[in-house]
Formats: C-alpha cells, structure tokens, sequence
C-alpha cells in the first residue's frame, strides 16, 4: 500500500515518539519536544498532536497537564498504519556536514528506505555522526508526514559493500563518464533497487571498474551536466520514485 498522505493536510503538531505507541500510552514531554509544542505550536490543554513510532503508524494525542515546561500526551486512537515505503536505498559516499545533512533530509522527504554511506578513496569525511543524520531524519518525517523513518546504516568502503551485495538488488550507479538515461534503466529493472552517489572528487577509475564489472550494478547517467553529489542523489531518487517508486500512484 503505497504512502497515502493525509487530505486535508492535518494542521495539529506532529512528533516522532521513540517507544510503542497504543491507546491510552501517556507521554510526559519536557525538553526540545515540549518547546516546540508549548513555545511554537503554543498547544493548550485538549489541543490535538500527532505522533509516530516508526513501528505501529501515527496516533493522535490529546495534551493534558500543560505547564510551562512540560506536558503530557495522551494517546487517544489510531489514525494510520505505518507505512510500507518504496524498497529503495541510496548509497552515497559522505559529503561536507551541510550538504550531507540536506541530502538525508531530502531523501526521507522524497521515500528513501534506507540510507547506506559509502567509503571511496576520494572521500573527503571520513567520520560521521550519525546521531545528528538520524535527528534530521526524524525532524523530515515529522515535517513530510512519514510514519516509517529510512534506516540509516553504518558507513562501508565501497569494495566491502560490493562484495556483500543483495543478488535481488539492482544498483544504479549514476556515473559521470556516461551511462543508460537514467529513467530508461530505472522503468526496464522494476524491484529492489540502490542508487550509488560518488564523492564530490568522484570515483576513480579503478573504483568504477569494480563497479562496472558488478553484475547487479548498471552506470546510468543524469544527463550532460557535472552535478554535485547532493544535487545527483535528489535528482536519482525522484527519478526513481516516479518511474518505479510510489510516485506511480
Ligand atoms: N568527478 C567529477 C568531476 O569532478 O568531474 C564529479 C563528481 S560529481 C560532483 C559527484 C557524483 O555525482 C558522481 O560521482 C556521480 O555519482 C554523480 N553525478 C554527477 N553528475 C552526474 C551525471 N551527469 N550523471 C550521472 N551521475 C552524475
């Protein structure tokens, strides 16, 4: 059941909630999540939140015992399932904090399932806290109406990731030098998918060949132009949601 967003949009706060979320679960919020309901949302007594678990789908709340810092949340009934998000991972290989923060934000916008970082020679981070992605992932979901939140893996050198790729998974590498157009190769192999992404620098020649020679991977190309990584990765994803994705409709 593809992602089925809410009509009319829901105007109410929404927030992920890190625990198994039922009916008549009392949340006590203080901190970062009650500020942005109490001082932003300026929610009240009775006032209506949504919440998600990233495990049972998203609930509605009532807010009780507001105070001035804290409030509590409780759980009153079920309004969707979590949803089951296209079988798409993207492989990027890590890029400078901003940019990589803007590309895990897009991907969750845009229905990434999983998001897998990459090692290659000419990656310039080689550490990555992946606390602060995963706060950006959940800070897009709450924003994009997301019940289910895009994994985030430990990153991998690219040799290693080939080596134990999924048989089932076909790994569109988008490749610089030329490739199959992009939604020509996405639409002839529907199924589980990964997008590869290189570094800002690209990969080196070595590293395409041992990509190009993997029998689940095929180079595609995003056109004439030299895109930055995170323009590349937004742009590779949205092909594939509409040609293969839930864009479909
Ligand atoms: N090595 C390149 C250079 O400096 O000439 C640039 C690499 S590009 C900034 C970063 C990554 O985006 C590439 O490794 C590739 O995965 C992807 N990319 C950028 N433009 C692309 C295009 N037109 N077709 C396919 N992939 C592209």
């Amino acid at each position: 059941m593809p992602a089925t967003p809410a009509w009319p949009p829901d105007s109410s706060p929404r927030l992920f909630a890190d625990q198994v979320l039922g009916c008549g679960t009392q949340l006590r919020l203080d901190g970062a999540q009650a500020h942005y309901l109490l001082s932003v949302m300026r929610v009240k007594d009775g006032d209506t939140v949504r919440l998600f678990d990233d495990r049972t789908g998203e609930w509605r709340a009532v807010a009780t015992q507001v105070r001035k810092r804290d409030l509590t949340l409780e759980v009153t009934d079920q309004l969707r399932d979590r949803e089951i998000v296209p079988d798409l991972w993207l492989c990027i290989a890590p890029t400078k904090k901003g940019r990589i923060d803007w590309v895990i934000e897009k991907a969750c916008e845009l229905g990434v399932d999983r998001i897998l970082p990459v090692l290659t020679r000419r990656t310039v981070v080689d550490r990555l806290n992946l606390d602060r992605l995963r706060a950006h992932a959940v800070e897009a979901a709450e924003q994009c109406g997301r019940t289910a939140l895009p994994a985030l893996a430990e990153p991998v050198k690219l040799s290693a990731m080939l080596r134990d790729w999924p048989a089932e998974r076909t790994l569109f590498f988008a490749d610089e030098t030329g490739g199959v157009p992009a939604v020509e190769a996405m639409r002839s192999r529907p199924g589980p998918a990964a997008i590869l992404i290189g570094p800002e620098g690209g990969f080196d020649a070595e590293e395409r060949d041992l990509v190009r020679a993997h029998l689940g991977a095929i180079g595609v190309s995003l056109g004439p132009r030299i895109l930055r990584a995170d323009t590349a990765a937004a742009a590779a994803v949205t092909l594939w949601m509409a040609a293969a994705g839930d864009w479909r409709g």
